[in-house]
């Protein structure tokens, strides 16, 4: 098992199948200069297979999230997520991606075996889009998110983060839209994990801000606590439910206590929160020949020295090298 020395065991595994991207949201990458990864030192898809396997097998790991970068950029993701779904036990298998490419891919990745997708999506508005995202795909993330639905990869998930001045001011008009579709929408605030170092907690939108601006328009009442769990959004019944909607306060009400996450980066890297700023190289091991004990007791140790809390709040706090892009958010 994957226990921390907090007495916190991880059983939830976000992978990354890569860093590049094709959007540039600007809480995420900066316009242009982002180094991407070298391809040599990305795990080949084999190898990424074997990590999971091992963490399914002989860790406890019992659910895995593709995320990146842009997950759907990885040639290889859907004959990955095929050779995790034959794995035994059999894990649930998700993927958190832009939706840019869904369209075309939706299908194949549900009969690969995919259980769900969290599709991430800002604002109704095109112009909008474009100042978050600076891409003109906003039409493609819409065909994306009724593919998904189309292809049984549900309930399909929204992430959201809002930022101050641009798209804040939509928050109401994102949740009734997404209760006309069935979707579920989580609002995500904003994490000081963005590749150009620009975080700042003013500018920050936080989730007791979300929260009245989404009572402009709904009745919101606090699910019981028992469901939320290890789930890192606190959920709210909306006018009465049976809908609800999420908020994800990394910053301002951080979840850390309850964590069960361990994350593994496409180069290879086990990181034991998105906040660690060391890491532990299971790629090096992999490839001078470690066996998969000598694996499964690396990762043990990298999880075993998990921090108690991510320490956003401490004056020490450092932000980590990576960006959120880099480790996989
Ligand atoms: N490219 C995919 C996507 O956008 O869904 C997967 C990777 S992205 C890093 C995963 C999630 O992290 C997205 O929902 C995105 O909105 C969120 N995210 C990125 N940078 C963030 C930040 N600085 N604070 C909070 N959430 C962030
Ligand atoms: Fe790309 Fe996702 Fe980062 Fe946006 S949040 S730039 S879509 S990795």
């Amino acid at each position: 098992m994957l226990l921390d020395s907090f007495g916190r065991q991880a059983v939830d595994l976000r992978v990354s199948l890569t860093d590049r991207c094709n959007l540039r949201c600007t809480y995420c990458m900066p316009e242009q200069g982002l180094q991407w990864l070298a391809k040599p030192e990305l795990l080949t898809d084999e190898e990424i297979v074997r990590l999971v396997a091992l963490a399914v097998r002989d860790l406890g790991v019992r659910e895995v999230r593709f995320t990146g970068g842009e997950p759907l950029l990885r040639p290889g993701v859907v004959s990955i997520i095929a050779a995790c779904a034959e794995l035994a036990p059999r894990p649930e298998l998700s993927l958190t991606t832009n939706g840019v490419g869904l369209a075309r891919t939706a299908r194949a990745l549900r009969e690969a075996g995919l259980d769900r997708v969290n599709v991430s999506l800002d604002t109704l508005d095109e112009e909008t889009f474009h100042t978050l995202t600076r891409r003109h795909r906003h039409q493609d993330v819409l065909d994306g998110l009724a593919a998904a639905e189309a292809a049984g990869l549900t309930p399909v998930k929204l992430n959201t983060v809002l930022m101050r001045g641009v798209n804040d001011h939509e928050a109401p008009e994102l949740l009734a839209w997404c209760l006309e579709r069935g979707y579920q929408l989580r609002f995500i605030e904003q994490m000081p994990l963005d590749a150009q170092h620009g975080w700042t907690r003013s500018q920050m939108v936080t989730a007791e801000e979300i929260l009245e601006l989404l009572a402009t328009r709904f009745t919101l009442t606090p699910e019981p606590s028992a469901a939320r769990g290890a789930a890192p959004a606190e959920r709210w019944l909306v006018d009465g439910g049976p809908a609800t909607v999420g908020v994800i306060a990394s910053v301002t009400r951080p979840f850390c206590r309850a964590c069960d996450r361990t994350r593994l980066t496409a180069d290879g890297q086990v990181r034991n929160c998105l906040f660690a700023t060391g890491e532990t190289d299971l790629r090096t091991a992999l490839r001078s020949g470690a066996s998969d004990a000598e694996l499964g007791a690396l990762w043990r140790a990298a999880m075993w020295g998990k921090k108690a809390g991510a320490g956003i709040d401490d004056p020490q706090f450092h932000q980590p090298d990576r960006p959120m892009s880099a480790i996989g958010g």
